[in-house]
């Protein structure tokens, strides 16, 4: 399917002719066999941007997640998260299907855990006990509509955790987001976790790509699990840089999309009948409908035909999301078509 006005997810984004170019020079090797220069570069320019040791390229953001959950915790073991996590619900248990790994998961507010909710959750040592191991966090959370962590909750949180022998992992598949919504460097919101993995491919455009990133023994053990799960790409160069363009050019200009949801986020206000759940703090737009104005089906529908694509996110909520193809002048033609579609389904009821 394909809408003008795309908002159905910030990974629809297209390579620009700029990245294209890139993408076509791009200098490669055979990455599986040893390394492939372009991934290399992109690894490293990671790793010194997340304040980590090493970076490792991996095709997506589930892999580098459940790959680091498989390098943290062995056979058995488990690890907590929020209920809402991208890694519980949107990975289909790969840490259960592929690695005998448990979750435990803990139901936070949009997306954000409270320390007290922590504080005895690690499981006493003894035969009849899962070992507790990893506390798994994510930012921007994409459940709770784009909500930023505080820094001072992801301080508390992993502090707890590392003061009670538990490692962590932040799902920074949006990292970028938060990191323009605060002006919080991503080196400073990575050194709380002992990994951490982000995305190319959602706000920063990039067709493909993923990365973890951590210590250099850590990222060792993750390569030879990327191989395991099918991950090695041999001539990624192609792809890595696309995601090494992304980095380096599109990181800054992510205000805009937030500011984008602003605009459709006050317009949704002005709306009867429809409520901004959570109110949006950086790139993504949930609101809910109330029955007067029909189901979110309708909406995607009605919206369909007005050339705008937006997700159903249950049967009365919607998610809309800006990214670097959606123009501020597009935004206010979605608007007009969200307030047009209102109108008809009020007169349809
Ligand atoms: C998109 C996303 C991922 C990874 O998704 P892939 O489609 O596997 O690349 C991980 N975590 C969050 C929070 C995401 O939004």
């Amino acid at each position: 399917m394909s809408f003008t006005i795309d908002l159905r997810s910030d990974t629809v984004t297209k390579p620009s002719p700029e990245m294209r170019a890139a993408m076509a020079a791009a200098e490669v090797g055979d990455d599986v066999i040893d390394i492939d220069p372009t991934v290399q570069r992109l690894q490293a320019r990671t790793a010194e941007i997340l304040g980590k040791e090493a970076a490792l390229f991996m095709p997506s953001g589930s892999m580098t997640n459940q790959i680091a959950i498989r390098v943290h915790c062995g056979r058995g073991e488990e690890f907590l998260c929020d209920a809402d996590s991208h890694v519980y619900n949107y990975e289909q248990a790969a840490f259960a299907q592929l690695s005998g790994i448990v979750a435990r998961t803990i139901q936070g507010k949009n997306g954000v855990l409270q320390l007290d909710q922590l504080v005895g959750l690690i499981r006493p040592q003894g035969d009849h006990l899962v070992r507790t191991k990893l506390l798994t966090l994510e930012n921007t959370h994409n459940r709770g509509g784009g909500s930023i962590q505080p820094l001072a909750h992801v301080q508390a949180n992993c502090e707890w955790a590392h003061e009670n022998g538990l490692v962590t992992h932040l799902d920074g598949a949006r990292l970028f987001n938060a990191v323009a919504a605060t002006g919080v460097q991503a080196s400073e919101w990575a050194s709380h976790f002992d990994s951490i993995s982000i995305c190319y491919s959602k706000g920063l455009g990039a067709p493909v790509g993923s990365a973890l990133a951590g210590t250099k023994a850590f990222i060792q053990e993750a390569r030879r699990a990327r191989k395991l799960f099918g991950g090695g790409m041999r001539q990624a160069g192609i792809i890595a840089a696309g995601a090494l363009f992304a980095l380096e050019n599109n990181r800054d200009r992510l205000t805009q999309d937030h500011c984008n949801a602003r605009t459709l986020a006050d317009a949704i206000c002005s709306i009867d009948g429809l409520h901004l759940q959570p109110e949006p703090e950086t790139n993504i737009v949930i609101v809910r409908i109330d029955s007067k104005l029909g189901t979110a089906t309708d909406w995607v529908q009605e919206l369909a035909k007005r050339d705008v694509g937006v997700l159903a996110f249950g049967p009365q909520y919607l998610r809309l999301v800006t990214h670097f193809d959606v123009s501020a002048e597009q935004i206010s033609t979605a608007c007009k078509a969200m307030q047009d579609v209102a109108h008809s389904l009020l007169q349809g009821f």
